[in-house]
């Protein structure tokens, strides 16, 4: 029995014999099947390949992880160290003995939160050998490709986590997208951990709300003003978005507010043309 792993959005299954004859996240609207079919690998297949994980901090108290080289959707985790036990935000495909002993060395890991199932991958891989809860939005239950009892699902709008760090369901993207909101981050200023409930663009001073980004479908005028609102309330400086270089470095707060207004205009203006 493998645990198979979806090769375009990286999401692990539960074990079977043989692969699943289809990946769910994939098929939906949002996403897409490779140019290829359906393909599927699994962690000692990639280690086979060449696959491994590398580790950089990001500023104190925030490391980076991503695989190299890049894989599925190519995002990187985040493991936020706190005095009261270790954040893991987002997740990857790839856990290794190497990873373990690496993320070990900086404190383990207590909890695992996620943005959206687009970044799911091994969660459940990474709570059996770390021993951690996972909070997953309940609005994306349908989602879970790999049922587990460290799973915990969340309502409502926010989850208090740990050490002032709150789990903010903001939706959009998906109905259960989520970001984490770390004040003590930036040196006090205040971070947002997004993935792509708010993506950092290739302009780093600019962030955009979408449906779908690879298939770039746009999300309705409606939703961006109520994403905006959602998150005025809190004081932030930096963002970190879903990928390595995605990182809004200084005055985030007003990136997200402008970017939101760009984008309503953009659809306002279209409407009354
Ligand atoms: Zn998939
Ligand atoms: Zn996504």
């Amino acid at each position: 029995m493998d645990a198979w792993i979806c090769v375009t959005c990286g999401s692990q299954f539960t074990p079977s014999s043989t692969p699943p004859s289809e990946c769910p996240i994939c098929r939906d609207q949002r996403q897409y099947i490779g140019l290829e079919g359906q393909k599927w690998t699994t962690i000692a297949s990639m280690q086979a390949d060449g696959f491994h994980n590398v580790l950089k901090e990001q500023e104190p108290h925030l490391t980076g992880i991503g695989t190299v080289p890049s894989f599925a959707i190519g995002q990187r985790a985040l493991l936020l160290q706190t005095e009261h036990g270790n954040v893991l935000w987002d997740c990857i495909s790839l856990l290794d003995d190497e990873t373990v002993a690496a993320v070990q060395q900086l404190g383990g890991i207590k909890a695992i939160a996620i943005s959206h199932p687009h970044f799911y991958s091994s969660m459940v891989e990474w709570a059996t050998r770390f021993d951690a809860q996972i909070f997953l939005h309940e609005a994306d239950r349908q989602w879970v490709m790999r049922p587990s009892e460290h799973i915990t699902f969340w309502s409502d709008e926010t989850l208090p986590l740990m050490d002032n760090i709150t789990l903010l369901r903001l939706g959009g993207h998906f109905s259960g997208s989520t970001v984490l909101y770390w004040p003590d981050g930036a040196e006090g200023k205040g971070v947002l951990l997004t993935g792509d409930t708010i993506t950092v663009v290739p302009d780093r001073n600019w962030v955009s709300f979408m449906c779908s980004y690879p298939n770039l479908i746009p999300l309705p005028s409606s939703e961006i003003r109520r994403i905006r609102d959602a998150i005025a309330p809190y004081h932030f400086d930096r963002i970190y978005g879903g990928w390595f270089d995605r990182v809004v470095s200084t005055d985030a707060k007003n990136a997200v507010l402008r970017s939101a207004d760009r984008y309503i205009r953009a659809q306002e203006q279209r409407l009354s043309d």
